[in-house]
C-alpha cells in the first residue's frame, strides 16, 4: 500500500515538472495542478499514464488535453477569482476543474451528453460547486450566462465563432486553437480592447475539431 502511494506521488511530481518545464511558475496555478487528481478524469485503461504529460483518448472519440497545454492555456487567460468563465468543450472535465479552482464561476459546455454527465459527476465529487456543465453547441457560446470575462475553447476551428467574441466583456480574454481539422492549428489569445480585438499567436497545437450541433449518438 505504502509503496503504491509513493509511486503515485512520483507520477504526480512528474506532471508538475512537465508543467514547470513549459515555463509555468505561477505558484497558485502550480498548487491547483497539485490539487486536481488527473487520474479521476482518465479512462481506467490509461490509469498507468494518467500523470504523463500527454493527451489521452476519452469516450466518444475525444481527448483529455496534455497537462502542459492545459497549464499554458490557463496561464494565458490571466484568471482572477471574480471572473466568470465559459469553457467550450468539457470533454473529461479536467480543465474545467482547474478553471473552477481559479475563477469565480465556470460554465462548461459539451456536445456529447455522455461526456457532460460523467464530467459533471467528477466535478461534483471534488466539491467544485462553482462549475456548471451544460449540453450545448458551444459555437453559439452560452447565452444564458453571457457575457463572460474569459472564454476558453478546447476544440479547434478554422475561425473563432463570432458568437464567442460577442459574449466577451470589454477587457475580456479568449483563448482558442485556430486552424483546420487536419492542418496546422495555432493557439491564439484574443483580448477585447476599446479599439477592437487584439490577437496574439502563441503556440502550434493539435486539437480535436469544434463541431456543430449537439451529438445525436449519445
Ligand atoms: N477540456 C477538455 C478537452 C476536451 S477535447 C478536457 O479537459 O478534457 C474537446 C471537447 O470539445 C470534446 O469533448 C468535444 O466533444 C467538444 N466539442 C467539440 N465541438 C463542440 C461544440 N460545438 N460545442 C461543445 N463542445 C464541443
Amino acid at each position: 500500500m505504502a509503496s503504491s502511494k509513493t509511486e503515485a506521488d512520483v507520477r504526480r511530481a512528474a506532471l508538475l515538472l512537465s508543467v514547470r518545464r513549459r515555463g509555468i511558475r505561477d505558484p497558485h496555478l502550480m498548487r491547483v495542478f497539485e490539487q486536481v487528481p488527473r487520474d479521476l478524469f482518465v479512462d481506467e485503461d490509461f490509469l498507468d499514464i494518467a500523470f504523463a504529460d500527454q493527451a489521452l483518448p476519452i469516450a466518444c472519440g475525444q481527448t483529455i488535453s496534455q497537462p502542459a497545454v492545459v497549464a499554458l492555456m490557463t496561464q494565458m487567460l490571466d484568471l482572477a477569482s471574480h471572473h466568470s468563465v465559459l469553457e467550450v468543450g468539457t470533454g473529461s472535465g479536467y480543465h474545467a476543474a482547474i478553471l473552477g479552482h481559479l475563477a469565480g464561476r465556470v460554465v462548461s459546455v459539451e456536445r456529447f451528453r455522455a461526456l457532460a454527465r460523467t464530467a459533471a459527476d467528477r466535478l461534483k465529487s471534488l466539491g467544485l460547486e462553482n462549475v456548471e456543465v451544460r449540453v450545448a453547441d458551444g459555437r453559439l457560446g452560452y447565452p444564458p450566462r453571457a457575457p463572460f470575462d474569459r472564454i476558453i475553447v478546447t476544440a479547434a476551428a478554422p475561425e473563432v465563432p463570432p458568437a464567442l467574441f460577442e459574449q466577451l466583456l470589454p477587457g475580456g480574454v479568449l483563448v482558442a486553437p485556430v486552424g483546420p481539422q487536419e492542418g496546422p492549428q495555432m493557439l491564439m489569445r484574443y483580448e477585447r480592447m476599446p479599439e477592437g480585438m487584439k490577437a496574439r499567436e502563441v503556440l502550434p497545437v493539435r486539437f480535436v475539431p469544434l463541431l456543430s450541433g449537439i451529438a445525436t449518438v449519445l
